[in-house]
């Protein structure tokens, strides 16, 4: 009988795989509670709706992407997508607009994708995200940007390269549209079968397609496919100084566009060169309507997400995993299993005292437990056999520097 495997495009994160995780998740977290935001947790779970009417339903991620079932009421729940409508819904439905306004809010969690599983995309991901709500100052898009860049940086990302632009707004975009429709149309035949499904409904699809075809037609639009007008020109140049006063270096010459349908004004992508040329680590921007378009008043925000699968392939031989190497805790040896009533309330002690402590159960010998302390990357060991205890002492080997000595038990509980 063959034994249950993980689905295709889902991982086990094994205690080997953790140490990394544990790293990313602790410096984004600290990254993020560094430029003042908080953290917000919601649940795995939405109504279709919320991304029909927040994503689009002209997107990927809506027509092809999401795993959606019926519940028993027949309601169409999907497992969440992506972060940003979500923490929008939370954000109204706990009237955080009425009590306090700008809220600048961060998550960390599991996503899901019903992609064709490939290398760097999976069916299940994770993303560390934020959400600002309530401003449309462009020195917030400067401080999302910044934190985005900085934070990638700490988790060991190097080579970055920030694409920014300005989808402009919702009359700016329609006027756009109109000019990439008329542009595109004498080559309407060579872009994807999406692509043209989309042509009137979403001419912008183009811009952001993985088709090689359709991409080089993108590129090869002279100049900016976005045409601003004087308000959205100033943010973006407005933006553009802010970054770098801070010394933020972008690219806003490259033609792309966020395929969500609720961008607006700047939007960016981080991508790593370590994943190649198209795929972001993060990516974001502004969506100045979407919080309108839940329910709410008329609030600017901006935010973006990061791909921790993607950040931890883009940091392979960074920071992020050199803190793994780091040895912690006390490995308690036990001479003989008989001893185990006299050495299993010390070991309590200590972990009573904040140490991590282990200790073995099998009455294995000596050898095999230090080599044991050795594989969990423990600090040292502390030998006790039936002399030590009589004796109140524990012989401490420290497996860092290699060295031995001799101490009073309780002395050595006290301070570990
Ligand atoms: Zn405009
Ligand atoms: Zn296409």
């Amino acid at each position: 009988m063959t034994s249950p495997q993980a689905l295709r495009g889902t991982s086990d994160l094994l205690p080997g795989d953790l140490a990394r995780w544990d790293a990313v998740e602790r410096t984004t977290r600290a990254m993020a509670r560094r430029y003042g935001y908080q953290e917000i947790r919601t649940p795995v779970i939405e109504d279709a709706a919320l991304f029909l009417r927040s994503v689009g339903e002209t997107t990927n991620i809506v027509q092809k992407e999401m795993f959606s079932f019926q519940d028993r009421g027949e309601r169409t729940i999907v497992l969440r997508p992506e972060g940003t409508a979500a923490v929008v819904r939370a954000y109204l439905e706990h009237n955080l607009h009425k009590t306090q306004g700008f809220a600048k809010l961060f998550y960390l969690g599991p996503m899901f994708r019903a992609e064709r599983p490939q290398a760097g995309r999976f069916r299940q991901f994770h993303q560390f995200g934020v959400e600002a709500i309530g401003s449309s100052s462009p020195w917030l898009d400067a401080e999302v940007i910044a934190l985005g860049v900085e934070m990638l940086k700490c988790c060991g990302a190097s080579d970055l390269t920030l694409l920014l632009s300005s989808m402009g707004c919702r009359s700016d975009q329609a006027a756009s549209a109109k000019q990439l429709r008329t542009r595109l149309a004498p080559h309407r035949a060579k872009l994807c079968k999406d692509c043209q499904s989309r042509f009137d409904k979403n001419i912008f699809r183009v811009l952001d397609c993985k088709n090689p075809a359709c991409h080089q037609l993108a590129w090869d639009i002279k100049g900016s496919p976005f045409i601003l007008c004087a308000d959205c020109r100033r943010h973006f140049d407005d933006v553009r100084r802010a970054l770098r006063a801070v010394g933020i270096a972008f690219d806003d010459t490259a033609v792309f566009a966020r395929g969500l349908d609720y961008y607006t004004r700047t939007v960016f992508e981080i991508r790593a060169r370590a994943l190649g040329a198209k795929d972001a680590v993060a990516a974001g921007g502004r969506y100045d309507h979407l919080i309108e378009e839940l329910g709410g008043p008329p609030l600017g925000a901006i935010g973006f997400a990061a791909g921790i699968e993607r950040l931890l392939m883009a940091a392979a031989d960074g920071a992020a995993a050199g803190e793994a190497a780091q040895r912690t805790g006390v490995y308690v040896a036990v001479a003989d299993p008989a001893l185990l009533g006299r050495v299993f309330p010390i070991v309590q002690r200590l972990r009573g005292r904040g140490v991590a402590a282990s200790l073995d159960y099998e009455g294995r010998s000596l050898k095999a437990q230090l080599r044991e302390a050795d594989r969990l990357r423990c600090r040292s060991v502390a030998i006790l056999g039936e002399q030590e205890l009589t004796d109140r002492t524990v012989t401490v080997k420290d497996l860092e520097q290699g060295s031995q000595r001799t101490l009073a038990l309780d002395q050595f509980v006290e301070t570990a």
